[in-house]
């Protein structure tokens, strides 16, 4: 069968020797081992950020014994051959977590089958580390790792995967509000990439008044989605030169970081530099939220520049939750207004955290959710997944380019439904919304 590789890797993360790089390879079709193991012909995988950086950054772990990584952890497939054990028949849709355990019997997490938050760090990722992804025509997983999507999800059931990311957020925002009376009514977003769309739709979805943070054009595909769910797009601006000091540092900024429209990498408070005892804390994010008279119940940071983490710790509200979900791979220093943005968090009961991967009731939350955001805004799911592309293609594909999401449609679109089994349209409920 025909597969997506990274290729020149080494066993041990960070000890590449070449610069690994994506190719079309033809490899054997894997087969069920177990009465518990289901095959599933792959429909379509979405790429993100991290197939960008497994690249980029070469962090891709292949399998033990192995050099290269099939990459693809977004997936929706067809139940081809399923085990007598496994409770699933040929032609049920079907979409798989990315982690599994790890098998230290001390890391309770994993032995509760929250591996998502794995203590050891020794678990496996299936098209990151230690474990081929799905953007191949095949692949074989054990039943307990795959999620029934109801074929009325057809179209859009490959997001599930970013879905489950912000419906984890969303869980564990809610457990941690229990602190308190929490009565949110402004959502912030930071970022217009899927996983911030996601975030966008997810919130309005909740009935937030959500303004979306983003360094992308107004007249951008984001915008237009963000815009599209009644939320509110504002262009990112540039810190101010004279904040930054130094042309040089702005100038690193620039080379460390073409992203970075947010920030400039020196200074996360004006007047840092001064050494006049300024302890303001301020940031372009925070003067404009007060500008707007807005008080940030909930930020969820999704752009992965880190300078931004720190702004918007000053940009949160009383009682607010900031949640991390971008992943920094890269070595970037700042300096930062530790004082002031230690005294807010605590004065004003703050939470900042971290979040990664997802639980499969984040996943099943997450088909819920999908269905929410096409009922109230039909076709904004269709219209995030902007580039599409075949198999072949996957290896010349520039990640620079890309709208918003990239697709890699494994069968083509219009041969789907003939091969998914007709049961029921949707989803009635969900236990965790
Ligand atoms: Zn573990």
């Amino acid at each position: 069968m025909k597969a997506v590789r990274l290729s020149g890797l080494s066993a041990a993360a960070g000890a590449q020797t070449e610069t690994p790089k994506l190719e079309l390879c033809e490899v054997e079709r894997p087969s069920r081992k177990t009465a518990a193991d289901v095959l599933v012909r792959v429909l379509c995988v979405g790429l993100d950020g991290t197939d960008r950086e497994l690249v980029s950054e070469k962090y891709g772990v292949p399998p033990e014994g192995e050099h290269s990584l099939i990459i693809g952890h977004e997936s929706l497939g067809v139940v081809e051959e399923a085990g007598e054990d496994s409770g699933f028949t040929a032609g049920e849709l079907v979409c798989a977590l990315v982690r599994r355990p790890c098998t230290d019997p001390g890391c309770v997490n994993c032995r509760n089958g929250k591996q998502d938050f794995c203590e050891t760090g020794e678990y496996v990722e299936r098209g990151i580390k230690g474990a081929h992804g799905y953007l191949s025509e095949y692949y074989v997983e054990d039943a307990r790792y795959l999620v029934r999507v109801p074929a009325g999800l057809l179209r859009y059931g490959m997001l599930t995967e970013p879905q489950s990311i912000v419906e984890k957020v969303w869980d564990e925002v809610q457990r941690i509000q229990q602190r308190l009376v929490w009565q949110p009514t402004t959502a912030v977003v930071l970022g217009s990439g899927p996983l911030g769309l996601l975030a966008a739709l997810t919130c309005r979805c909740l009935g937030l008044d959500t303004l979306v943070w983003s360094k992308s054009a107004p007249d951008s595909p984001g915008a237009d989605i963000v815009r599209a769910c009644g939320a509110e797009f504002q262009q990112a601006v540039e810190r101010r030169a004279e904040a930054a000091g130094a042309g040089a540092a702005a100038g690193t900024a620039r080379s460390t970081d073409a992203a970075a429209a947010t920030g400039t990498g020196a200074g996360a408070g004006a007047g840092t530099g001064a050494g006049d005892g300024a302890r303001a804390a301020s940031s372009p994010l925070s003067e404009l939220l007060q500008a707007k008279g807005k008080r940030a119940d909930l930020i969820v940071e999704c752009t992965g520049f880190s300078p931004l983490a720190f702004d918007a710790m000053t940009a949160l509200g009383p009682n607010g939750v900031l949640a991390l979900l971008g992943v920094t791979p890269g070595s970037r220093h700042i300096r930062v207004a530790s004082d002031a943005i230690n005294q807010e968090l605590v004065l004003e009961n703050k939470c900042v955290f971290g979040s990664v991967n997802a639980s499969r009731q984040d996943f099943e939350t997450g088909l819920y959710r999908l269905q929410q955001i096409e009922e109230r805004f039909p076709g904004v799911l269709d219209r995030l997944m902007t580039d599409r592309l075949t198999l072949e293609r996957v290896p010349e594909l520039d990640f620079g380019k890309i709208a918003i999401k990239a697709v890699v449609d494994v069968i083509p679109r219009e041969q789907w439904s003939g091969l998914v089994q007709e049961q029921g349209a949707g989803i009635a409920n969900s236990f965790s919304v």
